[in-house]
């Protein structure tokens, strides 16, 4: 008995290994003294940053335009958006609920009669 020696590929070789350097731009950082979150996407208007300005490109001159903090005191937390994905999903539960209780009797009733209806038909056909 001989095993045919197939030659199985080494999976180690396919190690992915993906060194890509992801920037997360649009971080936005927290001023730690007075709460004050500065928003890449919206930038500093009051000290002259563009908007879409990376927290860590601002300049080191840069300060809270609250406070007056340094950027050193400033914590990231986290990308914008969220808060996205809260639109409740109104509408539901519009179905027998709605209906009011004649209503109900009425579809109730019509059901016995349909069935007393259907039943006679069958007795009729006997
Ligand atoms: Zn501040």
């Amino acid at each position: 008995m001989e095993t045919p020696n197939v030659p199985e590929p080494d999976s180690q070789a396919s190690t992915t290994e993906s060194t890509s350097d992801v920037t997360e731009p649009l971080d936005r950082y927290e001023c730690s003294p007075c709460g004050y979150v500065y928003e890449p996407l919206k930038g500093d208007s009051v000290g002259g940053i563009l908007a879409r300005t990376p927290f860590k490109d601002l300049p080191v001159t840069w300060r809270c335009p609250v406070c007056g903090a340094r950027k050193n005191v400033f914590a990231n937390i986290g990308p914008a958006g969220n808060d996205a994905g809260f639109k409740a999903n109104y509408g539901y539960g519009f179905g027998v609920n709605t209906m009011t209780s004649s209503q109900k009797s009425l579809l109730i009733f019509g059901g016995l009669a349909l069935a007393g209806i259907v039943m006679l038909s069958f007795y009729g056909l006997n």
